[in-house]
């Protein structure tokens, strides 16, 4: 079942610019520094390359990775552009590019063929791999992009990408450099050897934060949690977070190692960020409760005892259901033989409410009475277990909980 077929292997071709810019990038730095070595540089342009460095790591963990991927709050037109400026000098695509494939890592994780990062496929992939090859991702078309689309920092960034790069990576370093007449050194420190410093932190999330750390809060995927890890990618390195991406933390303690997260504070505190999005404090607890439960014992004494649909619901046709949907104005899905009331959850499914819109329940007259909705299949509904179990997204515990938790009936056998 399923909207389009899945091959076994990604489409993909070598990425020959992307490919000669980084290797070149690399062998730059390296030769650079071999000729302008750490003891003949300046320490204002080292203060410089690692503010510049800073600068570009948070501008992808705060800006593209948690404000733009997962709209974890929001921010105005000064921060944004600040971000778009900042993410563009990290030389890692523009925000568009990077949060699209980044959705595709969150909702297909680990998976070969649709995770552009995945671990599964090695860690040397999951790191730098991937840069090396044009991939069509057959998915992409599925994911919600209508917020990155209509942005107009995101689409001026996007559009401008390349100049705008080359200037706040390259450019801006050796201006910078020459007010105390240490052009080429801060072009070589600030400009080459901060892209390379700061691709292989941000890198160092998809790979070792995949493979070395502690699960607190799933063992679904790969994804873990490791304080080194953290400390060197400004807070992203408690990855185990996976489940909660919505969250603008990456942990929700504040023992947690998350200087992204105190910028986010920070902003907050200055009326820059608003619409700060946390987890439920009882869907973290619950899964930390239950991975120390896995600790201990075997999982079907676990299903036991967390009674999954040990509550009895009443037996409904999909007749009644549909006519329930529409008379009631609810918005119920299907799954795995369960009715669910999901009105309540649209607003926060970190997805967009569309996309669960368009696999609702739907009087099938409703498609008949108005052309205009001719596009939407009533019979999408049926699909609704597919593409909550993996097809649309490989959703995880948490969101089972929560669809436990909205579960109004039993579908009646037809
Ligand atoms: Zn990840
Ligand atoms: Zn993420």
């Amino acid at each position: 079942m399923g909207e389009i077929s899945s091959s076994s292997n990604p489409k993909q071709t070598v990425w020959w610019e992307n490919a000669t810019f980084f290797v070149a990038v690399h062998l730059a730095a390296a030769v650079g520094i071999w000729h302008y070595p750490l003891r003949s540089t300046s320490w204002k342009t080292l203060l410089l390359t690692f503010v510049l460095y800073r600068i570009s790591t948070f501008s992808l963990t705060v800006g593209y990775h948690r404000l733009y991927s997962h709209k974890a709050f929001r921010v105005g037109p000064a921060v944004a552009t600040a971000i778009a400026l900042g993410g563009a000098s990290a030389c890692q695509g523009s925000i568009k590019w990077w949060a699209l494939r980044h959705r595709l890592h969150h909702r297909y994780t680990d998976d070969l063929v649709h995770d552009p990062y995945a671990a599964t496929r090695g860690m040397l992939w999951a790191h730098m791999g991937w840069i090396f090859y044009k991939t069509e991702y057959e998915r992409m078309a599925l994911l919600d992009r209508e917020d990155l689309d209509k942005d107009k920092v995101v689409s001026f960034q996007h559009r401008y990408y390349v100049p705008l790069a080359f200037f706040s990576a390259f450019i801006a370093p050796v201006l910078i450099g020459r007010l105390w007449g240490e052009g080429a050194g801060a072009f070589i420190w600030a400009g080459l050897f901060k892209s390379v410093i700061s691709w292989h932190s941000i890198f160092l999330i998809n790979s070792a934060a995949h493979w070395n750390g502690v699960q607190p809060y799933s063992d679904e995927d790969t994804s873990r949690t490791n304080l080194i890890l953290a400390i060197l990618t400004g807070g992203e390195g408690n990855h185990n977070f996976h489940a909660f991406p919505y969250d603008f933390r990456s942990g929700p303690t504040p023992l947690e190692w998350d200087p992204s997260k105190w910028i986010i504070m920070l902003l907050h505190a200055f009326g820059l960020a608003t619409n700060l999005r946390r987890a439920r404090q009882e869907d973290l607890n619950d899964a930390k409760q239950h991975m120390m439960l896995k600790a201990y014992i075997d999982n079907e004494s676990i299903e036991k005892l967390e009674g999954e649909h040990s509550v009895e619901h009443p037996s409904w046709t999909i007749e009644k259901a549909q006519e329930h949907a529409a008379s009631a104005a609810r918005c119920l899905v299907v799954i795995d033989g369960y009715i669910i009331d999901v009105t309540a959850y649209l607003k926060e499914h970190p997805g967009g409410a569309a996309i669960i819109r368009k696999y609702s329940l739907r009087k099938p007259q409703d498609k008949a009475k108005d052309g205009s909705h001719s596009d939407v299949d009533p019979e999408l509904w049926k699909q609704a277990t597919w593409a909550f179990s993996g097809g649309l997204n490989t959703h995880g515990r948490p969101a089972k909980r929560r669809l436990r938790e909205y579960t109004i009936a039993k579908l009646a056998e037809a």
